[in-house]
């Protein structure tokens, strides 16, 4: 349901959601500016009402800081990501197939399925069934990114961690990998 806070002459609105679960009453204001309360399901709105009172300068500053921030950052349009997506996918398996089979020439681990996903934030993974994932971005960056790309999931499948040994794996095949990560690290949240 839509409720609205004023401060100063200025209107916010939140959502309020009453829950069974929760214990506490909850504040959060997310990047866009939306505020969402929860609402304990036994808890008085009057408490409610109260604690928003404490809060309403903060809650104001938080919106305003998010309006912001996005005025700033061009929305991510997601209809453009889905087409760079599909236009990438085949290209992108392409790669993690042939870069998987060549450096497996030399670790000699067994994997079952390798796919292609639309993730936002990760680059690869590999699950506890020996299926390899990875970003279609992989078709985008640079030989040697997907490369590297490649190594970290394929010794995943023998260390599933980020242990010493697990780069010691990879070191093998990737001896400047630290220096590839931290660039990977970098470029996937834009
Ligand atoms: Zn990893």
């Amino acid at each position: 349901m839509i409720h609205q806070l004023i401060h100063n002459g200025e209107i916010i609105e939140y959502d309020l959601i009453e829950s069974r679960r929760a214990r506490k009453l909850r504040l959060a204001v997310f990047p866009g500016g939306r505020v969402k309360v929860t609402l304990p399901h036994r808890m008085a709105l009057r408490h409610m009402h109260a604690f928003l009172r404490d809060k309403i300068a903060w809650i104001f500053s938080k919106v305003e800081y998010y309006k912001k921030i996005v005025s700033i950052t061009p929305p991510r349009d997601h209809k453009k990501i889905r087409e760079e997506y599909v236009g990438n996918k085949e290209a992108a398996l392409k790669i993690a197939n042939e870069r998987l089979e060549h450096f497996n020439r030399h670790y000699g681990f067994s994997y079952r399925r390798v796919l292609i996903k639309n993730q936002k934030t990760r680059w690869g993974s590999c699950s506890r069934l020996g299926n390899l994932n990875f970003n279609y971005k992989i078709a985008l960056i640079r030989p040697e990114l997907a490369d590297y790309l490649v190594v970290h999931e394929l010794c995943h499948l023998r260390q599933m961690n980020h242990s010493k040994k697990f780069w010691e794996l990879v070191a093998l095949t990737i001896p400047n990998y630290k220096i590839l990560r931290r660039e990977l690290r970098r470029g996937l949240l834009n």
